[in-house]
Formats: structure tokens, sequence, C-alpha cells
């Protein structure tokens, strides 16, 4: 029949997280969606055995999403192209640093009319210039891409804790974003939309460079006023470069919706990123290293983008307007020393 066929590439944290969701919701609406959907993992061994054969018999991503039970109806496959060639509708949810290789192995191998949304918070930074996912995607294979991002950790999610998340639309395309927001929408996990997709997938890249400060002020122990102002001061950054380098850019999604202000607050109390930096003030390890040893194989984003950013304000020279992005990055290269961060401010 005609109805529409899902994939997911991605199933880490977020992206098992994300299955549970979307499998259920395919069945929910079994009207609009084929229930089969189909995931991409990136195969590694477990105990040598495989990690699409133990989630595709357990229904669990032992690895990334332990104790969560995934639908049956999501199925593991350990190839991007498998997974997304009879694609309707694609969802991105890697760690960003995969998209590039990712897409290049999907060009020209999904139907022409297939959909994309991207999950992925962070930016590409390439000749000097700055792209969010959803355009890299777009561009690569030649799809619509829109994106969704909120203040979505995902083990809370994956326990059906309350929450709300943001879907970026683009220019005219309310009824592509009312599709998304069936697959995405459940009374624990509810969906709001708005036509910005560069300030939704923004917020989701640049708070995560916010929050490593935020995690720079616990674990230097400077108290609850001094974190709530390095956010402060973050958000006010965050706006800055969205109007500074992106067009359309709507003030609302910063204040309003939860792919802003909301998901600056949980990612600086309960995020990675947040959690990893805090351990480099109190250990001195390098953030590489408290991945590996804290992680257990999810990758942080703050610290890349922090880098990326300051790559693309360098080539400006517009470091000096972004003291708290140019800091984080100053201090998680090893620069600068982590008090020494409001005096850069
Ligand atoms: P993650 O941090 O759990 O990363 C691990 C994933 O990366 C695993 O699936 C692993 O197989 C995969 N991977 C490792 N090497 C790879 C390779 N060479 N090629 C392809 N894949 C490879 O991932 P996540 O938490 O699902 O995050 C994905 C995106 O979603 C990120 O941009 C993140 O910022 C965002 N996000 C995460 C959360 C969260 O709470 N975890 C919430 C919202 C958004
Ligand atoms: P971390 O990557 O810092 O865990 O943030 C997760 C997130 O994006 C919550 O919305």
């Amino acid at each position: 029949g005609n109805k529409l066929r899902l994939a997911i590439i991605g199933s880490g944290n977020w992206g098992s997280a994300i299955a549970r969701i979307a499998g259920r919701n395919m069945i929910r609406h079994s009207d609009t969606f084929h229930p089969e959907v189909r995931m991409y993992v990136h195969e590694e061994s477990i105990n040598g055995q495989k990690l699409t054969e133990i989630i595709n018999a357990k229904h669990e991503n032992v690895k990334y999403l332990p104790g969560i039970p995934i639908p049956e109806n999501v199925v593991a496959v350990p190839s991007a192209t498998a997974a997304a060639q009879d694609a309707d509708l694609l969802i991105f949810v890697t760690p960003h640093q995969f998209i590039a290789s990712i897409c290049s192995e999907l060009k020209g191998k999904i139907k022409p009319s297939t959909q994309a949304l991207s999950m992925i918070k962070g930016v590409e930074v390439k000749d000097g210039n700055i792209n969010i996912f959803a355009d890299v995607i777009e561009k690569l294979l030649g799809c619509k891409c829109s994106a969704l991002s909120g203040a979505n950790i995902a083990n809370e999610v994956a326990q059906d804790k309350f929450s709300e998340t943001t879907i970026g639309y683009r220019p005219g395309e309310h009824e592509k974003a009312e599709l998304w927001f069936k697959v995405f929408d459940t009374p624990f996990f509810r969906v709001g939309l708005v036509e910005d997709v560069a300030g939704v997938s923004l917020c989701g890249a640049l708070k995560n460079v916010v929050a490593i400060a935020a995690g720079f002020t616990d674990g230097l122990g400077w108290g609850d006023n001094a974190k709530a102002a390095v956010m402060r001061i973050g958000l006010m950054e965050m706006k800055s470069f969205c109007e500074e380098f992106f067009e359309g850019v709507k003030a609302e999604t910063f204040t309003e919706t939860s792919a802003g202000i909301a998901d600056l607050i949980t990612t600086c109390f309960g995020g990675r990123n947040r959690k990893c930096a805090e351990a480099f003030v109190k250990t001195g390890k390098s953030f590489p290293v408290l991945e590996k040893e804290l992680l257990n194989g999810q990758r942080l984003q703050g610290v890349e983008t922090a880098r990326e950013v300051y790559t693309f304000l360098e080539a400006r020279g517009r470091q000096q307007g972004y003291p708290l992005f140019t800091a984080v990055h100053q201090i998680s290269s090893g620069d600068y020393k982590p008090s020494e961060m409001t005096s850069h401010l």
C-alpha cells in the first residue's frame, strides 16, 4: 500500500530512545504508517555477539540504552543504505561527526521523495563556513530536511517521563511538520512546531557549549549564582550568534520553545557535557580521556562544537564578540585555566 515507511539512521542513547517513541507511534497511527521501522546500527561486538543481533533478539540496546524495551517492530540493520533505501521518512540521529560519511554512502540510494529530519545537536564548519545539519543533509542527499531539538535527556524520555520538544520546519511546509508531529508526539513527549529550522538546530548545537561552561562552574564549586550567570551570558551569545550569522532565526525560538531556554536549562543540569566538564576541572584529565572513561561509547558534542565555533569566529576576527564561547574552547584545549573563565567575560 501507500503507507509511509520510517527509517532511523542512528541508534545511540538518543537514537534508541526515539526508536521506542516512533516505533510505538507507527502502530498507533497504522492508518498512516507502515509498522516496520528499520534502524541503522553502527555494528560492534559485545562479548562476542553482534549488537544488531542482540537488539533484534532482546529488543533492547544493551550498550547505549540498557534496561529500556525497544518495540518489536523496530528492526536493527547494520547498513545505513539497507535501512534508508525504501524510507519515505528518514530520521538522522547520530553524533554529528559521522553524518558526512553516512550521507556520502546514502547519496543516490534513497527515494527522491524522501523527507528527512535531523535530531543532531552540532554544526558543520568547513572552509570558513558554518552549516546546520538539516542543510548539510538537504545538500548532500537532495531531500527536504526539518529539525527536531528540545530539552530531552534521552534516559528520561526513554522512561516516559514528561518532556516537550520542538520541530523546526521550513517556510510553507507546515503540512510536513504535522506528519513529523504524528511520528513523535505522545502524552509524555509533547511536540511543538515552529517555522525556524535554523533556530531550532542552532539552539541544540550551541547550548552544548554553554553546558561545558556550566560544568566548569560546577567543577570549580562556584555555586548556583555563577552557573545562572554563565547560562544567561551563554543564552545571549547563542542569540547574537544566530542574529549575526544566520538569516530569519526567530527570537521566540530562544525564549519560548523547548529547543531554546528549556534545553539550555536541562543540559546545564543533567547532561553529559556538563558532567564531563565538571570532571575536567576536578580530575585534570583531558576531554577525550573523560569521554572514554565516563560515557561508555556515547559521544560528547560540546567540546567539538566549541572548537568549530571558535574556528569559524577566528576566521572572521569575531572571537571578542563571543567571550564565553571562546573561553570554553580555550579552557577545553588547555590554553586557559578553568578558574580564568569569568575574567574573559
Ligand atoms: P551517542 O552519544 O549515544 O553516541 C554513540 C553512537 O554513535 C552509537 O550508536 C555508536 O554506534 C555510534 N557510532 C560510533 N562510531 C560510529 C561511526 N564510525 N559511524 C556511525 N556511528 C558511530 O549518540 P546519541 O546520544 O544518540 O546522540 C546523537 C545525537 O543526538 C547527538 O548530536 C546528540 O547531541 C543528540 N542528542 C542526544 C541526547 C541524549 O540525551 N543522548 C538528547 C538529545 C539530542
Ligand atoms: P548532553 O549531550 O550534554 O547529554 O545533552 C543532551 C541533550 O541534548 C538534552 O536535551
